[in-house]
């Protein structure tokens, strides 16, 4: 492998594996920086593709493509977390690729995801994985009823997941999920849910944004405030698990770590629900409300630069845009200091992220 010089020089190019809005936003903070991007997507459609110098538009496991991208990089970074394990092997032997791999393959798996945050000492919905119809009948017993039943891999945005309560059918439940390998949770009763996104450098430094606070429609994430209306001692536990993740993984780039928060008697408790290692939807109003953006964190992170220190410029919102309520675009362009930003997406499909607003208010 290549080991190129640290920090990356004006005309380095980064190669972002992932070419929807989050690689779009990552090529554009590169941009600013005086980086070039080239984008790895099989997609031909992929809303980066717009925005970057060069463009490989191959499946993640041709790997004669992702040799001659290799050989157009610098460093190798993702802006979603299934990249297939052999191509991030595959790449690692030949550049830098940051996050870490190692990274991705606990965190593509909800399972080793959880044990490996509950071995650091931190908080998570009671959990236990099945394998079989057997299988979950134990778990229903250790976790109990409410519950959430969730594929191991590949889901989002509540995508194979299904709740189990007193009455249903959980031996169903899971042939509905495809017999593949699942995970029971207990179901949370959390007051608010809230998300850290935090940066590391190659030294070790951590900076955190302020602590976010996030509603969902129908799983997908609809909103995000800043500051999360949390006690000041919440919004510390929450900082310190972010922290303490990007430090046990020896992270470099962004990360985000969403969480539950209950209510616990007159305190409250803190619970991770999932870790992100890239970029986060409920990171975007960093563009507009912060003197330093999750994107251009994460770019800093991976091309060796220093962190920026993130100063929230008010009291910020931001809404995604969701499939048709891509039209009200023209509504938010005439609305005084709202940004709108636009992936430039075609296809409308009902729950897809087709752009979001972000408005900044004065505390
Ligand atoms: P996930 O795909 O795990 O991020 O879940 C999507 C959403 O489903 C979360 O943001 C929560 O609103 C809800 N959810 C997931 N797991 C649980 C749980 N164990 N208890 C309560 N709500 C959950």
């Amino acid at each position: 492998m290549t080991a190129p010089r640290w920090p990356l020089g004006p005309d380095a190019t980064i190669g972002i594996l992932g070419g929807g809005q989050l690689g779009r936003m990552l090529a554009l903070a590169a941009a600013r920086l005086g980086f070039k991007c080239h984008v790895f997507c099989p997609d031909s459609h992929s809303p980066a593709f717009d925005v970057v110098r060069s463009v490989t538009e191959a499946d993640y496991l041709d790997f004669a493509a992702l040799d001659r991208f290799a050989a157009d990089v610098d460093v190798v970074t993702y802006e979603f977390e299934n990249v297939p394990a052999e191509t991030a092997t595959f790449l690692s032997a030949r550049k830098p690729v940051l996050p870490d791999p190692k990274v991705l393959a606990i965190t593509q798996d909800r399972l080793t995801e959880k044990e490996f945050v509950t071995a650091l000492g931190i908080g998570t919905a009671t959990f236990a994985g099945v394998d079989s119809p057997e299988g979950l009948t134990a778990a229903l017993k250790s976790v109990g009823q409410p519950a959430v039943l969730k594929t191991r891999r590949f889901g989002y945005d509540g995508k194979g997941q299904l709740m189990i309560r007193n009455g249903g059918d959980p031996i169903a439940m899971f042939h509905d999920l495809g017999g593949q390998p699942l995970i029971l949770e207990a179901f949370v009763p959390f007051e608010r849910e809230i998300s850290v996104v935090a940066a590391r450098a190659r030294d070790g430094r951590i900076e955190c944004f302020d602590v976010i606070e996030n509603a969902h429609a129908d799983h997908i994430l609809k909103t995000s405030r800043v500051p999360a209306a949390v006690t000041p001692a919440v919004a510390a536990e929450a900082r310190r698990i972010a922290e303490t993740i990007a430090q046990a993984f020896e992270y470099v780039g962004v990360l985000a770590v969403e969480m539950f928060v209950v209510r616990d008697g007159a305190s409250h408790t803190v619970l991770v629900n999932e870790i992100a290692p890239r970029v986060h939807n409920s990171g975007h109003w960093t563009i507009d409300g912060a003197s330093v953006s999750q994107f251009e964190q994460h770019i800093r992170a991976v091309a060796g630069l220093p962190l920026g220190k993130p100063i929230r410029r008010g009291r910020v919102e931001m809404i995604n845009l969701l499939g048709d309520e891509v039209e009200d675009a023209a509504k938010w362009l005439a609305t005084p200091g709202a940004a709108v930003h636009l992936y430039g997406k075609t296809a409308v499909r009902p729950g897809r992220k087709m752009g979001h607003v972000t408005q900044v208010f004065p505390e």
